[in-house]
């Protein structure tokens, strides 16, 4: 029997029917190789699963909200009618006071119109994968023949757009877009009026001996600058993003946001840095525990986490087992707890660990200074940004407490920016963050006191 009691309030389970396979190439999809663990399978998941999926969920679940979500690979290549007959399995299904909701990440390149009507009559919240402008998006994500995919996911994102449906646009950040934060977060907000965005890190650990060792971040210590953490075995692809610069680019983009932005455009890191600045962890990655969010496979294999599907982490399948009692393992809790308890003493005295909490362990194959194991490859890069945000974040939850609403931030921040405008000479670099002087910038004008766009 499963233990019901141990059940993670509102666990997530993001379901995989066609498993990894996608009709595109993207070069850092990690989906890819996992084709080989269902090698020669058929890749779809039959009514059978998807009527004991459906219903494992509904039953499972402890709240009265659910959300149905379904990933790839390529989810649409599953046909409309998979998706109909999952909607009529909800309503075979459904307990009368439970709300079901819709999401479903896809590249859009196969969005037609009888999929965005679909879309908009059962209110699917739609991840359409967007890599920023043009240039950027195509360096990484292509088709089969190697081609950039710009403009079928457009002609997607339109379709999507004047059906209404509700778009989140997911970004990953790379070496190809990393250097670009506010063009990437202009071009979502201005260029496709993207109203929620969620940004990814790209971590590829290299299995190739003559790739150089990466810089993972730099230390200003007393004056010096130097390499922060023991470089050794520690190997990523050219196309990952570097620890700093991950920081740096949501500290721009957050800089942008903070000033014009915030209530009106939803970027996911800084809704959740705002949850740990309120004592809320509403992310797995940033909280002291995990295993609350499972992969499910095409043929009813269940997995601790969508970035554990390999044979260790495989909790049984639902033909076989209820997925209560899976979610609610030995196996499963452990497997939460261990991001708490291989935590380093480094992140355990960190002053921003109630915001980090060492991130996901599937990136902290890094040493910490004192070479101990198990630290994040990103930490550089989370250090600076929560560091960065620390003051205005502290602003928005006081606003909250207060029951106040957080926009009133962007007041407090136009004050600031004119108190450091005040006190910058003309030849100094912009407070802005433009890396243009200050007389170039906001002080070409001594009217100008406020607004990041000069
Ligand atoms: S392993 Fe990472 S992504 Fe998976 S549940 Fe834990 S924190 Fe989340
Ligand atoms: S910022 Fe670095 S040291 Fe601090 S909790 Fe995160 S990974 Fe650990």
């Amino acid at each position: 029997m499963a233990d019901t009691a141990r059940l993670p309030y509102g666990f997530h389970l993001l379901a995989k029917p066609a498993g990894a396979i996608c009709n595109l190439d993207c070069k850092y999809c990690f989906f890819l190789s996992k084709e080989e663990l269902y090698a020669g399978g058929s890749f779809r998941m039959s009514d059978e699963v998807l009527d004991a999926y459906i219903r494992n969920l509904l039953e499972a679940q402890p709240t009265q909200e659910v959300v149905v979500a379904w990933q790839g690979g390529e989810p649409t290549l599953m046909g409309l009618e998979f998706f109909e007959r999952s909607i009529a399995c909800v309503e075979r299904h459904r307990r009368p006071d439970q709300q079901v909701s819709h999401t479903i990440q896809t590249n859009g390149t196969r969005l037609d119109d009888a999929w965005c009507d679909f879309f908009t009559k059962h209110r699917f919240l739609v991840g359409l994968s967007v890599d920023g402008p043009q240039a950027m998006h195509d360096a990484y994500r292509v088709n089969k023949g190697g081609a950039g995919t710009f403009e079928q996911v457009m002609r997607g994102w339109e379709l999507l757009r004047a059906h209404g449906v509700e778009v989140n646009i997911l970004c990953t950040v790379h070496a190809a877009n990393a250097g670009h934060p506010v063009e990437v977060y202009r071009y979502f907000r201005d260029e496709l009026y993207a109203g929620f965005m969620q940004f990814i890190p790209i971590v590829e650990r290299s299995t190739t001996e003559d790739l150089p060792t990466v810089n993972l971040g730099w230390s200003r210590r007393a004056g010096a600058r130097r390499p922060l953490y023991t470089q050794s075995g520690t190997r990523v692809t050219e196309r990952s993003v570097r620890a700093e610069q991950y920081g740096r680019f949501l500290m721009a983009i957050f800089d942008e946001w903070v000033r014009r932005d915030v209530g009106r455009v939803f970027v996911q890191a800084f809704d959740v840095a705002l949850g740990s600045w309120l004592g809320r962890h509403n992310l797995c990655i940033v909280s002291p525990t995990c295993g609350n969010a499972l992969a499910l496979e095409h043929n009813g294999d269940l997995y601790a986490c969508d970035h554990y599907v390999e044979p260790a982490y495989r909790l049984g399948n639902i033909l076989e087992q209820p997925l209560a009692k899976m979610v609610a393992s030995d196996q499963q809790l452990r497997f939460g707890q261990d991001k708490l308890d291989t935590l380093p003493q480094y992140c355990r005295s960190c002053e921003v660990l109630f915001a980090c909490y060492g991130e996901c362990p599937r990136n902290r194959f890094i040493e910490t200074p004192n070479g101990e194991p198990g630290l994040n490859y990103l930490c550089a890069g989370y250090r600076l940004f929560f560091t960065h945000i620390a003051e205005p974040m502290s602003v928005m939850a006081n606003l909250l407490r207060q029951g106040r609403h957080a926009a009133e931030v962007m007041v407090w921040a136009a004050e600031r920016d004119k108190a450091q405008y005040a006190r910058t000479g003309r030849n100094d670099p912009c407070p802005c963050g433009s890396g243009r002087k200050f007389k170039r910038c906001h002080g070409r004008d001594a009217s100008v006191t406020t607004g990041i766009a000069p």
